[in-house]
């Protein structure tokens, strides 16, 4: 027993040492990565249920390695996030946002709003007010268009300061949505408290909605406590015509997801919107 105890805590360690070498191995792959512009923004277009027309976009981080391979954000963001880079990348991620919303913007797409993803630790960050304010002033972008993405765990915790934050934010006239609403637990006062404009429905709960289960899913009660509050929603994920018809008969007016469109390149974002003009 006692060798195998032995053997076991080895065993444990050594992948410890593999774990960690991994990851140090990825934040300097990533810090390389981000310095010589390997990463890039896709944009997921928002869709009008009752219209079917494009509102807006989010900006998707992406990073494609020399040799081709893709990581996912979901790997590389607490990379970025234990390492500290996510400071400068958040950054660079705002003002490339930023700066597409201007140029959408002299194309005709007037009424388009930008989505940008928020990690807790930018937004934490003690000069993470004065960035947005800079990036919105050094690229010309008009503050109503451009929406800060914070999930909601990041808004449950540290309240206070959550509050002071979002009404900071508020004044800089940019919108503020809550992602993978849902998942957590914000309790109504509390949402209340925060002044937010948007609840983004997770996806899980749009996959949920044309399952077997009968009765009210979570996404029909976060619909209802959108509109009781006042909040534009969007659903996340919607992969088929039946989702969006459920949503959209249970009174969710915006959507996201493979149905309307994949993530693209802002060239493409710009040829698709263009198409979706001409119709
Ligand atoms: P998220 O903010 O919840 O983003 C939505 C994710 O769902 C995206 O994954 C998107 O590509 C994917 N998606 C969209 N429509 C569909 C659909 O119909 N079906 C399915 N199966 N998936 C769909 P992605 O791009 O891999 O991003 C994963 C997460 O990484 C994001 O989740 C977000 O939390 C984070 N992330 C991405 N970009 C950034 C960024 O610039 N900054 C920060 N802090 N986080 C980011
Ligand atoms: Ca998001
Ligand atoms: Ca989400
Ligand atoms: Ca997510």
């Amino acid at each position: 027993a006692k060798s195998q105890q032995r053997a076991g805590h080895f065993y444990f360690s050594r992948n410890m040492g593999v774990e960690i070498r991994e990851r140090v191995r990825m934040m300097h792959a990533l810090r390389t990565a981000f310095s010589q512009h390997e990463l890039f923004l896709m944009y997921q277009p928002q869709i009008d249920l009752a219209t079917r027309r494009p509102v807006g976009a989010e900006a998707l981080l992406r990073w494609r390695t020399r040799d081709g391979k893709f990581v996912s954000p979901d790997r590389f963001i607490p990379i970025a996030e234990y390492s500290g880079l996510i400071i400068e990348m958040g950054e660079w991620v705002l003002r490339t946002a930023c700066a597409e919303l201007v140029r959408l913007r002299a194309a005709g797409h007037r009424a388009f709003t930008i989505s940008v993803n928020v990690s807790q630790v930018q937004f934490r960050h003690p000069q993470f007010l004065p960035m947005l304010r800079q990036a919105l002033e050094e690229t010309g972008a008009p503050p109503e268009y451009v929406e800060l993405e914070i999930t909601e765990s990041m808004a449950m915790e540290e309240p206070h300061l959550l509050v002071e934050m979002l009404a900071e934010v508020r004044r800089t006239g940019v919108k503020v949505a809550i992602d993978d609403f849902g998942t957590g637990f914000s309790s109504l006062s509390h949402l209340q408290r925060l002044r937010i404009d948007r609840l983004k429905i997770d996806r899980a709960f749009v996959t949920e909605i044309t399952g077997s289960s009968r009765g009210s899913s979570i996404a029909e009660m976060v619909i209802q406590l959108g509109r009781n509050l006042g909040l534009s929603i969007v659903a996340e994920g919607v992969e088929d015509e039946r989702q969006a018809q459920v949503l959209y008969h249970l009174g969710c007016p915006l959507a996201q997801g493979f149905l309307f469109a994949r993530p693209m390149t802002a060239e493409d974002l710009a040829a698709w919107l263009a198409g979706e003009a001409r119709q």
